[in-house]
C-alpha cells in the first residue's frame, strides 16, 4: 500500500500504522517509505536492510538527526486504527500509534516537504528498536556506516507527550545467585536452603532507597528492583540454587563501570554475581547550542527521560540528542495504545517552525 506524503500527519499516521509492522516483519513498511523518499530530489535515499536514511546535502554548516524506528510490538485485536473521542479529546487508537508511529510519519512528511531546510537533515527510519539490542537497526548502522549518523545534534521522536525528554537512565541486568545442597526435606538439616539464603538480598532491595540525581539541571531517579526470581528442584527437595534477576536504572552522570561496582559491592557480599546486560545513559546534552535554539523555537522547557532509549546510541557517539514526539509514553505497548491528534500536528509545526 502507498504512502501519501502530501496527506495531514494525522492521515499519515494512520496510513503508517495500517501497515502492520511487528519487529523483523518491517519490509512492507520500508518499502513504502524508500519509494516516496526516493522520488524527492532533494534527499539522497539509502537502504541498509529494512532501515531507510534520507539525506539533504546543501553544504549548510550543521547537521541535525532525526530517527524513529518502524517497528512495533505485536498486535493484539488493535489494528485497523480507527478514530475516536472521548472526554472531548479526539484521538487515533490502535497498535503503533503511541510506539512511535506518529513521530515516524511527522518525520516522512518534514523530510518531503522541507526542500531548504535552515540546516542539513538526516532522517532515518529504522528497524529492530522492539527487541533484543543486537537486532537494532541503529546499532547496526553505528558499527558498519556510523558516517551515516554523523550530526550536531540528534532528534529521537519516540513519544514523549509532545514534551522534549533529555537523556535517558542507563539499565543494567544481573542476576544474584545463591548456592546450598540438596536433601529430602523430610531431612531438611541434612541440606542448605539456597532459597532462604536469598532472604538477605530481597531484604536489601526491598529497603534500598533509590537517589534521585541531578545532571545538566535535570533530575534522574534511579531505580533498583528484582525482577525474576527462581530456584527450586521439587516439593519434597531443599533447594541447591536461588537466583534473584535485578534490574537497576541509572542516572546518566555514573558510567556503565561505576554502575557495575556500585552493585557489585552491595551483592557480592550476599551471593554470586552475574552480569547480563550493561547499557550506558545518555547525559541530555541541553548546554549545546543547538540543543538550546530547539528548545526555545519548540518554546518547550526539557524534562528527564526515565526509560532507556536509542538517543544513548547517538550521545555514545557524542552527538547530543533528545527524544521529542506525540503520544503518552506510559501508553506505550498497551493494547489501548492511543495518540490525541493535536499532539501530533502540534510536533509537526514545532518542527518545521524550527527546522525551515
Ligand atoms: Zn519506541
Amino acid at each position: 500500500m502507498p504512502l501519501d506524503l502530501t496527506a495531514s500527519s494525522i492521515e499519515l499516521t494512520r496510513q503508517i500504522c495500517d501497515i502492520e509492522s511487528v519487529s523483523g516483519h518491517e519490509k512492507a513498511l520500508a518499502d513504502a517509505i524508500e519509494t516516496e523518499l526516493t522520488r524527492m530530489p532533494h534527499l539522497d535515499v539509502l537502504r541498509d536492510g529494512d532501515l531507510v536514511v534520507a539525506r539533504t546535502n546543501l553544504g549548510r554548516a550543521r547537521r541535525v538527526v532525526i530517527a524513529g524506528h518502524i517497528d512495533t510490538v505485536p498486535v493484539n485485536g488493535n489494528l485497523p486504527t480507527r478514530f475516536e473521542t472521548a472526554d472531548g479529546v479526539d484521538y487515533l487508537w490502535g497498535r503503533g500509534t503511541v510506539d512511535m508511529k506518529p513521530g515516524v510519519a511527522v518525520a516522512l512528511k518534514l523530510a518531503a516537504e522541507l526542500t531548504a531546510p535552515a540546516v542539513d537533515l538526516t532522517w532515518l527510519f529504522y528497524d529492530h528498536e522492539e527487541v533484543a539490542s543486537d537486532q537494532n537497526g541503529l546499532a547496526r548502522l553505528a558499527r558498519t556506516r556510523p558516517e551515516l549518523l554523523a550530526g550536531d545534534f540528534a532528534i529521537l521522536g519516540e513519544p514523549s507527550n509532545g514534551a522534549v525528554e533529555g537523556g535517558c537512565n542507563g539499565t543494567m541486568r544481573f542476576d544474584v545467585v545463591t548456592r546450598g545442597k540438596r536433601a529430602h526435606s523430610a531431612r531438611g538439616w541434612m541440606g542448605e536452603n539456597a532459597i532462604h539464603k536469598a532472604a538477605p538480598i530481597l531484604r536489601l532491595l526491598a529497603d534500598f532507597e533509590p537517589e534521585t540525581i541531578e545532571v545538566d539541571g535535570l533530575a534522574y531517579r534511579e531505580n533498583l528492583n528484582a525482577v525474576l526470581v527462581g530456584g527450586g528442584v521439587a516439593g519434597n527437595v531443599i533447594p541447591d540454587e536461588c537466583r534473584i534477576h535485578v534490574n537497576y536504572r541509572f542516572a546518566p552522570s555514573r558510567r556503565p563501570d561505576e554502575a557495575e561496582a556500585k552493585m557489585r559491592a552491595l551483592f557480592e557480599p550476599l551471593g554470586e554475581f552475574e552480569l547480563k546486560d550493561l547499557s550506558p545513559g545518555a547525559r541530555p546534552g541541553l548546554d549545546d547550542p543547538l540543543a538550546q535554539e530547539f528548545l526555545a523555537a519548540v518554546g518547550l522547557e526539557a524534562k528527564p527521560k526515565y526509560g532507556w532509549t536509542d538517543v544513548a546510541r547517538f550521545s555514545v557517539l557524542g552527538i547530543p540528542a533528545v527524544n521529542f514526539g506525540p503520544g503518552d509514553p506510559s501508553l506505550a505497548h498497551a493494547d489501548d495504545e492511543r495518540v490525541p491528534l493535536a499532539q501530533i500536528t502540534a510536533c509537526e509545526d514545532a518542527l518545521r517552525a524550527w527546522l525551515s
